[in-house]
């Protein structure tokens, strides 16, 4: 059996190690970001190019945006240099006043630049800049191609833009040409030794660790399953398992009160089934 315990990842921070199954994502984002970001210099002196803008596209609950937040939080903590992180909801951006959407944008990419070397990351960006011609909306147009100028004049060793999304082709086409968003990542449904990893992540701040055997077992029965799906798994198992151990807890009389002591609750095979 499994024991939870209060002991908390260290710092608790969302970092590259709170990620599972996802070690080529990670490498090739040092790869193609972070080491840019860092040896910008390098880039200079040859008058090389460093990609400007990162496509993560796959579907929902994948980690894409898990990716993305522990990007930043990754060089920082490593004291490799102080890297700004701006996060937007691609709808965010949109504002229903005329030219205001543009304007947002503007200032979005001047922040950034001032405060580099910088991560913009664009979740959903779809909504921000769905193909063209399906929308007979001019406003539409304006914001899109705003976005597309901006990224065209980024100093390239010290912004980079990340797009996340669960439809590529709902994406205007011209964000994906060279010099925009010039790399694409795609997050698929996780393997069976990648629910295995995940899993892992997700139990182990617990006392004691699932036994490999549960754990085999596990990512072979959630075929199907994405990240997100596990983490809830993860959950409903110290739920299920606490409320066996304090029966009452959830009655109305009280026994809400009651302090519980994570210490004790064990979880077991049967809470995870
Ligand atoms: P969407 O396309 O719906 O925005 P997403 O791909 O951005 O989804 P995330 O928001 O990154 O998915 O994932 C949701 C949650 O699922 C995360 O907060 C995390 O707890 C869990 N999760 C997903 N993938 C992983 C993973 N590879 N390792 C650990 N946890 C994961």
């Amino acid at each position: 059996s499994l024991r939870c315990s209060k002991k908390k990842s260290a710092k608790n921070i969302l970092d590259f190690a709170q990620i599972g199954g996802l070690s080529h994502h990670i490498k090739t984002l040092r790869e193609l970001i972070i080491f840019p970001l860092l040896h910008g210099n390098l880039y200079t002196h040859f008058n090389i190019k460093a990609p400007r803008g990162v496509l993560f596209y796959g579907p929902p609950g994948t980690g894409k945006t898990l990716v993305a937040a522990a990007l930043a939080n990754e060089i920082n903590k490593e004291n490799l240099g102080k890297v700004s992180f701006f996060h937007r909801k691609g709808a965010d951006c949109l504002d229903k006043w005329v030219g205001e959407s543009e304007k947002k944008l503007k200032d979005l990419f001047e922040k950034a630049e001032r405060s580099s070397p910088s991560i913009i990351f664009f979740d959903e960006i779809d909504g921000l800049a769905p193909v063209r011609s399906q929308r007979n909306d001019h406003v539409h147009c304006s914001v899109v191609s705003t976005l597309l100028a901006l990224m065209d004049g980024l100093d390239q060793t010290s912004v980079v833009v990340i797009g996340a999304t669960n439809r590529l082709d709902a994406l205007d086409p011209a964000l994906r040409r060279p010099g925009r968003f010039d790399k694409e990542l795609y997050f698929s449904m996780p393997s069976t030794e990648a629910r295995k990893e995940i899993l892992q992540v997700h139990t182990k701040t617990w006392k004691h660790q699932p036994s490999e055997n549960l754990l085999n077992h596990l990512a072979n029965v959630t075929a199907g399953c994405c990240g997100a799906d596990l983490q809830a798994l993860c959950t409903e198992a110290v739920l299920c398992c606490t409320k066996r151990l304090y029966p009452n807890i959830d009655k109305i009389d009280g026994s809400l009160r009651v302090k519980i002591d994570p210490n004790k609750i064990q979880v077991e095979e049967c809470d995870f089934m």
